[in-house]
C-alpha cells in the first residue's frame, strides 16, 4: 500500500483539487504529489512554488495542507472524527494588547520607522505605572495576553523590564506575558551582571526573566536571515544562527516562542525559500531535543513611510507576493502548526483573503500597536466584531483563543459581563 493509499481522507474541495493536480501536467504537480504523500518539500521545490504565478493552484494546495494540519492535530490531540473535521473550518483569533514600553534604540535598521535617538522628537519611555494601567485597562476590556516589544534602549533592560512583568503579574495575574524578540534578549544579555559583575548567559536571562512572570516570546527580529540582505538593512542585528540559538534558548526553558519573516525588504524571493528553511530544521531540533518550539510563523511585510527603502530602488511586495509568502510558508513549514495572517501589516481584506491560502490564525484586536503604525499602516486595534466578520465572512469559523491555542469559550471578561 503507498503512502497515499493510506492517508485518510478528509474529503474536502481541497483535497480534491490536490489529487487532480497532482495527476495532470501542471506545473505544480510535483508539489500536490508530495502533500499527499505527505513528503517534505525541499529548498529547491519551494522556490519554484515561490515564483510561480499560478496562484489559485498554489492557494488550493497551502489550504488543503491548512485544513490537514487541523484535522491531524485534533485527532492527535484526542479528538473525535467529527470535531476534527470542525476544526478545519476554524480560524483562530484573540484579545491581546500590544505594549511598546520605548521607542528610544541604538539599532539601525533600515526598514524601521519606530525607533527614536534620545533626545529626538518623539522619543518616549512609559513608566512602569503608565504601562500598568495600559495593562489593566486591556483586561477590563477582555485581553488575555500582553505582547512587548521596544526599542534598544540603554536605559530599559532587565531591571526595568524584571519589574514591569513582576509588576503586571501582580496587578493582573492570569495575563499572558508574551515578550521580547532575539534581538531584545542579545542586548540585555551584553548588559547585565551578577552580583558578582560577571556577565549573565542567555540561560540566566531567560530564568530571571520567567522568574519574573514571561510565559512566551514573540518572533519579531528574525527580518530576512539572508546575511546579504542584513549586511545591507539592518547590519548591527543578530544573525541567523544566534536568532535561532536564542529561540532553541527559550525552548529549553519550556517557552513557546513564534517567528517570523519581514519580507519586502530588497530581498530575492528564494531568500525567503531560504529563511523558511532554516527555520524548519531549527523546529526539527526544537521538537527533537526539547518539549517545545515554534507556534506560530508569521509572515510580515514592510511597510515604507518614514524610511526611504523606496527611494532606494526597493520593490514593494505585491499582493500577489503577499499571498504567496502565506501559501509557501503553509507548504513549506510542515512543522508548524500555524500561519498567522496578521491584519496589521497585510491589511484586513488581504488577511481574510490569506484565510483561503494556507493561514489559520488573524492575530487579534492589538489595541495599541505602533511599530507598523509608525510606518504606515492604518489601523492599530481591531474590534472582536470586526474580527470575527472578517473570519466569517470568508467562510470559516471564528474562535478566540489564548496565547497558547487554546480555546476560549467565552473569556472572563465577557463571563463577568454576562453575570452582571
Ligand atoms: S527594528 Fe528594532 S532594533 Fe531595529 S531600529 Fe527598529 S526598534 Fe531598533
Amino acid at each position: 500500500m503507498t503512502l497515499l493509499e493510506k492517508r485518510t481522507k478528509i474529503n474536502t474541495n481541497s483535497e480534491l483539487f490536490t489529487e487532480e493536480l497532482a495527476n495532470s501536467s501542471h506545473e505544480l504537480n510535483f508539489a500536490a504529489q508530495k502533500i499527499l504523500n505527505q513528503e517534505r518539500l525541499s529548498y529547491e521545490e519551494g522556490c519554484k512554488l515561490i515564483r510561480t504565478q499560478e496562484i489559485f493552484a498554489l492557494g488550493h494546495l497551502a489550504n488543503y495542507v491548512r485544513e490537514r494540519k487541523a484535522y491531524e492535530l485534533a485527532i492527535k490531540k484526542g479528538f473525535d472524527i467529527s470535531t476534527a473535521q470542525k476544526r478545519m473550518k476554524q480560524v483562530w483569533w484573540n484579545t491581546n494588547l500590544h505594549l511598546n514600553p520605548t521607542n528610544i534604540c541604538i539599532g539601525s535598521c533600515d526598514f524601521c520607522s519606530f525607533a527614536r535617538k534620545p533626545n529626538q522628537e518623539g522619543a518616549y519611555t512609559m513608566s512602569i505605572p503608565e504601562a500598568i494601567d495600559r495593562v489593566v485597562l486591556a483586561r477590563a476590556e477582555g485581553a488575555t495576553e500582553v505582547h512587548i516589544v521596544g526599542g534598544l534602549n540603554p536605559k530599559c533592560l532587565i531591571e526595568y523590564y524584571g519589574d514591569l512583568i513582576k509588576a503586571i503579574k501582580q496587578e493582573v495575574p492570569d495575563i499572558h506575558v508574551k515578550a521580547f524578540t532575539a534581538v531584545e534578549i542579545d542586548f540585555f544579555q551584553q548588559f547585565a551582571r551578577n552580583n558578582n559583575g560577571q556577565k549573565l548567559t542567555y540561560e540566566e536571562i531567560f530564568d530571571a526573566l520567567i522568574a519574573a512572570g514571561l510565559d512566551s516570546m514573540p518572533g519579531g527580529g528574525a527580518e530576512i536571515f539572508s546575511r546579504q540582505v542584513r549586511d545591507e538593512m539592518c547590519p548591527d542585528k543578530i544573525d541567523a544562527s544566534l536568532w535561532v540559538q536564542i529561540h532553541q534558548i527559550a525552548h529549553s526553558k519550556g517557552l513557546k516562542t513564534n517567528a517570523t519573516m519581514l519580507a519586502g525588504i530588497g530581498e530575492e524571493p528564494e531568500e525567503r525559500v531560504e529563511h523558511l528553511d532554516i527555520l524548519r530544521k531549527a523546529q526539527d531540533e526544537s521538537l527533537a531535543k526539547f518539549n517545545s518550539g515554534f507556534q506560530t510563523f508569521i509572515p510580515l511585510s514592510c511597510h515604507y513611510e518614514g524610511n526611504d527603502l523606496l527611494e532606494r530602488g526597493v520593490k514593494p511586495l505585491t499582493g500577489f507576493d503577499q499571498l504567496k509568502n502565506i501559501a509557501v510558508s503553509r507548504i513549506m513549514l510542515d512543522n508548524f502548526d500555524n500561519i498567522k495572517a496578521y491584519w496589521i501589516q497585510l491589511g484586513e481584506k488581504m488577511a481574510q483573503i490569506a484565510l483561503s491560502f494556507g493561514a489559520n490564525d488573524l492575530d487579534g484586536t492589538v489595541k495599541a500597536e505602533r511599530i507598523t503604525f509608525a510606518a504606515g499602516a492604518r489601523k492599530r486595534s481591531l474590534a472582536e466584531n470586526t474580527l470575527i466578520d472578517l473570519i466569517e465572512g470568508a467562510s470559516l469559523e471564528a474562535i478566540e483563543r489564548d496565547t497558547i491555542y487554546n480555546p476560549i469559550e467565552l473569556s472572563k471578561h465577557k463571563i463577568a459581563n454576562a453575570n452582571n
